[in-house]
């Protein structure tokens, strides 16, 4: 008898976890980007990200939720972080988050994560 290939899907892990309720289902403060066309439908609501950016944060927000506060969200460094780690704004990549997002999309990993055993490093 062959073996059964018990592999998990990463599809699944996302479809089990979230409850698609197809619907923007974000804080106020989540707004499409400027340049929406450039960012990739998100592979499982099919929809754009909405995108949150402020000094301390950068994340996305599809409609991948189970509740407003409980969403699939991809980050990137935040601008702070970024000057806090290298005492420059020189060579901060604006377009990261979106880079993140749309790698997420196609692979279904982060092109990059905080690395949280080492707090404040990306
Ligand atoms: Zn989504």
């Amino acid at each position: 008898m062959a073996a059964i290939s018990l592999s998990i899907d990463w599809r699944c892990e996302m479809i089990n976890k979230f409850i698609f309720n197809y619907n923007y289902d974000l804080i106020d403060d989540y707004r499409f980007p400027d340049d929406i066309e450039g960012w990739d439908d998100c592979p499982y609501c099919n929809s754009k990200p909405k995108v949150w950016i402020f000094d301390n944060g950068r994340s996305t927000g599809c409609k991948c939720n189970n509740s407003k506060y409980d969403h699939r969200t991809i980050h990137a460094e935040s601008i702070l972080s970024y000057y806090k780690r290298t005492n420059t704004l020189k060579g901060y990549n604006d377009q990261e988050l979106k880079d993140n997002w749309n790698y997420w999309c196609k692979n279904g990993e982060e092109l990059f994560k905080k690395d949280y055993k080492n707090t404040g490093r990306w």
